[in-house]
Formats: C-alpha cells, sequence, structure tokens
C-alpha cells in the first residue's frame, strides 16, 4: 500500500481525533461481506453451514496468533478493548478468589496514566481489599522505571502498564519491564497462597504482565514473546477494522475465570455467540496493520514533524506533553497557559476541526485529564489532544495550525 498518492486538498471536515476511533478500511469491509447473509450460521453448530462460519473464526484466530507470534489457542476474542482488559485483570483476580485466596493478600501495579478500562478496574480491586500501586512517569511521559522497580514487592500478582499511551501518545517500557518482572519471579511469594492441588504451570508465573497494546499495532511491534507480556489486549476499531471487537492474548498457563457464563465459547472463557464477520475484520485489520507498519509510520510522520516544526516556529508559547523520542507519530498533545481547552476545542470544531481534549471515553466530563495531571513540571491539567490518520494532508496540518494561530 502507498501513501504517497494521498489528496492534497482539504477534506470538507478535518478529522484528527484518529486516536479515538478510525472508519474502516474498505478492504477490511470487503474481507467481512461474506459473513453478514451468506455464512451466517451459529459457529457451535454441527452441520456444514456452521462449519464454514467456525472455519472463519479459525482462520481469523490463526491470523492474529501469527501477528503476535503465538499459539492460536492463545487468542480469545472480545468485544473490545474494554472488555479485554477487565477479562484478564478481573478474570484473573476472579481466578485467584476460585482458589479460596483473599485478595487483601495480593499486590498489584499499574500506571497512573492507564486508560480508563484498565485504571477503574484497579481502582475496583483496591475497594475490594487489594492493595494497588499506581506508578507514576517522568517529564517526557514515559513510566518511571526505578519508581516500578521499588514499588515491586514479592506478592506482587499482576502488573498492567499499557504500551502506548491514548493521550499523549508515549511508547511504554514493556521490554524493561518485563525484564525487571523476569529477574524477580524466583522471588516472587503469591504461589504459595494456592493450595498444593494448584497446577505446576503456575509455579514462576508470578508477577504476571498484562500491556493494553490498544494504540499501539499500527506502529509497534506486538509480538508477545519479544515484549515479553504474558497478556495482551486489542481493539479493531483502533486500527481501521470494526467497532465492537478486540482480542484478549492470553499465554496458556495464564489463570483466569470468564466474567460471563453460558456456553463453551473462546474455549470458555467468553462465552456468547462468535460475532463472525466482526472477528474476520479484526483479523484482517490486524494483518493489514502489521503489513503497512514502515510506510504508515512514515507517511503519518511526515504530519507529525511538520506540525511539530510549525509550532515550534509559529506557536512557541505552545507546550507538547510528553517527550518526542519515545512518541507513536500519530499525536500531538499541547496546552497553551490560561487557555481553556474544551472551548479551544469547541472552536475548532465550529471551523471544521474534530480534535479531542481528553480520551474519548472521559469526554463531556468536567474532570481534567488524568494523564496530563500525572505529568511531572506541567503547567496546566488540561490539553488538545490532535491525533492524525491516513486521510489527514500536510494541506490540513497548516490548515489547523493557522486556526491555532488564530485562536491562541
Ligand atoms: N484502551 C485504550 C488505550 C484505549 O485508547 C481505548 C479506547 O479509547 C480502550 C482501551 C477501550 O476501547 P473500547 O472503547 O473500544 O472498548
Amino acid at each position: 500500500m502507498s501513501f504517497d498518492d494521498a489528496d492534497n486538498s482539504l477534506n470538507e471536515r478535518i478529522y484528527m481525533d484518529y486516536t479515538a476511533s478510525t472508519p474502516l478500511r474498505e478492504s477490511v469491509q470487503e474481507s467481512m461481506e461474506p459473513y453478514w447473509q451468506n455464512i451466517f450460521a451459529n459457529p457451535m453448530a454441527a452441520h456444514a453451514d456452521g462449519r464454514a462460519a467456525k472455519e472463519a473464526v479459525e482462520e481469523a484466530r490463526e491470523t492474529i496468533a501469527d501477528v503476535l507470534g503465538c499459539a492460536p489457542k492463545d487468542i480469545i476474542f472480545t468485544s473490545g478493548g474494554t472488555e479485554a482488559n477487565s477479562l484478564s485483570i478481573f478474570g484473573f483476580l476472579k481466578w485467584v478468589r476460585r482458589q479460596e485466596v483473599d485478595i487483601s493478600d495480593l499486590h498489584l501495579i499499574t500506571s497512573a496514566i492507564e486508560h480508563s478500562s484498565v485504571l477503574n478496574v484497579f481502582r475496583d480491586l483496591r475497594t475490594e481489599g487489594a492493595e494497588v500501586d499506581f506508578v507514576g512517569v517522568d517529564s517526557e511521559g514515559v513510566l518511571d522505571i526505578s519508581a516500578f522497580k521499588a514499588a515491586l514487592k514479592e506478592n506482587t500478582a499482576l502488573v498492567s502498564v499499557m504500551q502506548v499511551n491514548s493521550e499523549i501518545g508515549t511508547i511504554q517500557p514493556i521490554q524493561k519491564i518485563s525484564h525487571t518482572i523476569r529477574s524477580v519471579r524466583d522471588k516472587n511469594t503469591v504461589v504459595d497462597l494456592f493450595p498444593d492441588e494448584v497446577d505446576q504451570n503456575i509455579r514462576d508465573i508470578f508477577p504476571l504482565l498484562h500491556t493494553d497494546a490498544t494504540q499501539a499495532p499500527l506502529f509497534c511491534n506486538i509480538q508477545v514473546e519479544s515484549l515479553g507480556v504474558d497478556m495482551m489486549s486489542l481493539d479493531a476499531q483502533k486500527i481501521y477494522g470494526p467497532k465492537g471487537v478486540g482480542v484478549l492474548y492470553k499465554q496458556n498457563d495464564v489463570p483466569i475465570s470468564p466474567l460471563f457464563l453460558g456456553g463453551g465459547q473462546e474455549h470458555g472463557l467468553r462465552p456468547g455467540t462468535e460475532n463472525v464477520p466482526l472477528i474476520v475484520g479484526m483479523a484482517e485489520a490486524l494483518n493489514i496493520a502489521q503489513e503497512n507498519r514502515d510506510a504508515f509510520s512514515e507517511h503519518i510522520s511526515n504530519l507529525q514533524d511538520r506540525f511539530l516544526s510549525r509550532l515550534r516556529d509559529e506557536l512557541s508559547e505552545a507546550h507538547l506533553n510528553g517527550g518526542t523520542d519515545q512518541r507513536v507519530p500519530n499525536n500531538i498533545n499541547i496546552s497553551f497557559s490560561d487557555m481553556d481547552h474544551e472551548f479551544l476545542a469547541v472552536q475548532l470544531d465550529e471551523r471544521g476541526i474534530s480534535v479531542a481534549t481528553k480520551s474519548a471515553c472521559l469526554e463531556g466530563g468536567v474532570e481534567a485529564s488524568h494523564v496530563i495531571k500525572t505529568l511531572p513540571e506541567r503547567n496546566t491539567t488540561s490539553a488538545l489532544r490532535i491525533s492524525f490518520g491516513e486521510n489527514n494532508t500536510k494541506e490540513e496540518v497548516d490548515y489547523v495550525i493557522e486556526q491555532l494561530k488564530d485562536l491562541t
């Protein structure tokens, strides 16, 4: 796929909120087409029509497993990133309770900049009695690795850190976190809490490492072995796939219990009839994301470079939240001092430009962004998030810069 022939004209509206959602890629839509009307049977049905639907689900599972470098049985389809995050974290804690272990005996770690679908799960677990550390970030918006090392305890059962932050686009040091975790696994005491008959396979797996990689596949390596993660959440709607479908990768030995009860779908861990067209679309979108990663990153980087250079030269009062070294190319997150960023976003909207002030799931609330609040040395608690996608052009970047100059 080539990105050089992008139309250089201004689109009717300028959409720069691709972190919140991406459009469905045409070829992805085409791949889903047969599964609405023709191959529509329930994949659990034993007849030939059911088997055809099942085959599509299993092919999609294999495609995704190939991209992640794992076994197909390690892939669980969910309704999106939120459910994948809940299934991994709540699912593990539910399993813990089933072993009659008190969750107040466990220590959990996450970062203070997680998406609400992770943060609120940990807040809930803290309310239930688990001890949780929310580790902060450095001035670049990257997890403070020494604070993380200091937070680790012998009874740390689970660590969850996102791969790419959805507000400031910073890439988190998952490999460093994984190395650190692996170096302390032999000292971990969590396994001693479980009854003797609990599977031998869980002897050396604590602390577990989960990553919410929802924002990563377009730009980053998501191979689970090289990252060193035990669980990973993915979401099709962030990668030019359909809304309402995601994946939880779970290494085979990691014990979780299902959050819903029902049939035996998804190895009994996520019951409910599989949504065949969405699952097929997710696999196609992820495969394309992997194949185009370099060319796509380069195309989007050009837009980011242009935006940043004009920002530096012509809007020097704008403060870029998060560093540039460890940042995905589609994200710009800026703050202007003494500026109501919500109002600024509304004014841009009126001028035909769609941008965000924080994560779409929190948009509309009065709360300032928890990510911006967590950044040390920040001068404000609010910001503007501009996120580029495939259809954006240099002319659109220039237009947005001109509007910002006019409004600030
Ligand atoms: N995790 C991250 C980092 C996200 O950006 C999002 C969506 O914004 C989610 C999880 C939740 O995805 P969904 O709303 O599709 O379940």
